[in-house]
């Protein structure tokens, strides 16, 4: 998609810190850290959010899984636990509408409302 901030990343028009890339998917340090590590996984092909995804074409959500069980297993992050998060519209909280994967860790998270 021309206009997608993310698209652009995947196709190197704007820059990205790339920590992971397979044929299907890319991932990225996010700009703006909310944890220690905070990288956002991608599919390669557009989609807007998880529920578009699920109907057109679910087979990203595994390659995405995929690609975070891989990175998070050979870099520490599956041992000490991370978090995973997908927002969806306006109050999920969703500013690109590139269907994207919050992988947050590398230092103990607070629970939700805390
Ligand atoms: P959302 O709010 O849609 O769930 O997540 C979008 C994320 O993209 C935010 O965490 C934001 O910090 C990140 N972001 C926005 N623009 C850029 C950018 O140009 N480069 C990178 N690496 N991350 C970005
Ligand atoms: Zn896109």
């Amino acid at each position: 998609m021309s206009d997608c901030l993310f698209c652009k990343i995947i196709a190197g028009e704007i820059s990205s810190q790339k920590i992971f890339e397979n044929e299907n998917v890319y991932a990225f340090k996010d700009l703006y850290p909310q944890a220690k590590e905070h990288y956002l996984f991608i599919s390669k092909r557009h989609s807007k959010n998880i529920n578009d995804l699920t109907v057109s074409d679910a087979k990203q959500l595994e390659e995405v899984f995929a690609a975070i069980q891989s990175f998070t297993s050979s870099n520490g992050l599956e041992k000490d636990g991370f978090r995973v998060v997908t927002n969806i519209n306006e109050h999920g909280g969703q500013t690109v509408f590139h269907t994207h994967f919050h992988v947050l860790g590398g230092e103990q998270l607070k629970g939700f409302g805390a």
